[in-house]
């Protein structure tokens, strides 16, 4: 779970003019000086408001006419449309799905749902890069009250505090491991319910099961290279290797969380690491 880097892009009134006016010039909206203003205006709300839901961001006070176009307009940041550079401008933002954090950046994702905030459908800081799965998984979720709301990957008040946790379990064949979200100090009431309800519709610990596989996998020769001189080495490697996630990822990545967690577990690095490998199970 990610934060990502907020777009700064200056050419709003340019893609808006692309966005409402065909190739060959013929215009499908215009965006008159009053439209523009309204647009902008409702963009700043939705800063102030961080991105998540209220009444005023629906747009009711913009034309329909003006709404329906915006929303019909969006169809042109697809994959061959007249905003196609847009999109690629859009998904560098992301070298990874910043909701799960493995998955390659395919789709851009309404934070606000496009059908319900259609005067945000172009809006660079309501389209989140992620990949198809967490898009599909998400579709168009987002509730009035905090626990069926997803954080916003801009402009969600993420703490570098870690929030995520890993819990282990060592089988007689394999290794269980259970991610939760936890009511840390520096998350507030809010950001705490948005990220666990984001955690759990986005299936992340069903979803994490072959990544953890493949990521311990990786780890495998070192694990078992310390772990031969018995516990203590074998902690004190995977806290290094877990600061060096923290460094590269942030401390609420999947992989530096599991790796705290197993650098913590007396089980694993006592010999629970010998049964590990290739055997992860999702313990519920
Ligand atoms: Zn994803």
């Amino acid at each position: 779970m990610w934060r990502l880097a907020v777009p700064d892009f200056e050419n709003v009134r340019e893609n808006l003019l692309a966005a409402l006016t065909f190739v060959d010039g013929t215009v499908v909206h215009l965006l008159s000086e009053i439209d523009h203003s309204a647009i902008l205006d409702i963009y700043a709300a939705y800063d102030d408001n961080f991105g998540q839901p209220t009444v005023h961001l629906e747009g009711d006070h913009l034309s329909e006419e003006l709404r329906q176009a915006l929303y019909n307009a969006y169809s042109q940041v697809q994959i061959g449309g007249r905003l196609a550079n847009y999109r690629n401008q859009l998904k560098l933002l992301a070298e990874l799905c910043p909701y799960c954090g493995y998955g390659s950046v395919t789709d851009l994702d309404h934070h606000l749902p496009r059908s319900k905030y259609r005067a945000h459908a172009l809006y660079a800081k309501n389209l989140i890069p992620s990949c198809h799965p967490c898009n599909n998984l998400k579709r168009a979720k987002g509730g009035d009250s905090a626990s069926a709301q997803f954080s916003h990957v801009y402009l969600g008040a993420y703490p570098t505090e870690q929030f995520l946790f890993a819990s282990i379990t060592i089988l007689q064949k394999g290794i269980g491991v259970v991610y939760s979200v936890e009511p840390v100090a520096s998350l507030s009431a809010d950001e705490y319910e948005r990220l666990k309800f984001q955690f759990e519709t986005l299936q992340l610990n069903d979803r994490y099961g072959p990544q953890i596989n493949i990521f311990l996998g990786g780890l495998r020769t070192s694990v078992e290279e310390c772990g031969a001189f018995g516990a203590p080495p074998l902690k004190t490697y995977l806290a290094k290797a877990h600061s060096s996630h923290c460094e590269s990822f942030g401390a609420n990545h999947w992989q530096s969380v599991l790796l705290m967690a197993l650098s913590k577990s007396d089980e694993f690095c006592s010999g629970g690491y010998k049964t590990s490998f290739g055997q992860h199970r999702v313990v519920v």
